[in-house]
């Protein structure tokens, strides 16, 4: 006896697929159609979405190490399961994991801005310690559009606001 019932028919690939990036992003659905016209237009086709409350957070300041760990781990599998050699790490303004533009930066955006520059630089240094063999984008997306952070240059050591 079968336990589940067709509710919908779809024809899926059954191909699998070498990933072009896996994409580490909030959850929050307010910036998605931009990165995904963003990353379609520098050429992303198959990704891997990670999606977890406040993104690269997780790399950068997480609330426990275990969400560290688990993030780590999921690009770990990405790379193992298709082969991934590029990983994005976003962030965006107005973040609920942060505390939001107004509660964690006074509605100042040049503020935000600059801490999540600094977020996304900590969090690029994580993951490239954690994880070799990799190149590693960071982009934030604000209310009129979306950043490249320079990750050439290094993160600063200080704290993060949230901590
Ligand atoms: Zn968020």
């Amino acid at each position: 006896m079968l336990l589940m019932k067709k509710v919908f028919h779809f024809d899926a690939p059954r191909e699998r697929y070498r990933c072009d990036a896996a994409i580490v992003s909030c959850f929050d659905t307010r910036f998605q159609l931009g990165f995904t016209k963003y990353f379609r237009h520098i050429g992303i086709v198959n990704s891997d979405p990670i999606k977890i409350a406040g993104g690269a957070k997780s790399l950068a300041s997480p609330e426990r190490e275990t969400d560290r760990e688990f993030l780590l781990d999921q690009i770990r599998k990405s790379i193992q399961l298709h082969q991934t050699e590029r990983v994005i790490l976003t962030l965006h303004s107005d973040c609920g994991a942060y505390g939001g533009l107004d509660g964690a930066f006074d509605g100042d955006e040049r503020l935000e801005a600059r801490s999540q520059a600094e977020e996304m630089r900590r969090a690029a240094t994580c993951l490239r310690d954690a994880v070799t063999a990799i190149t590693v984008e960071g982009y934030f997306a604000n209310f009129e559009g979306i950043w490249e952070v320079d990750l050439s240059r290094p993160a600063s050591p200080g704290k993060s606001i949230t901590r």
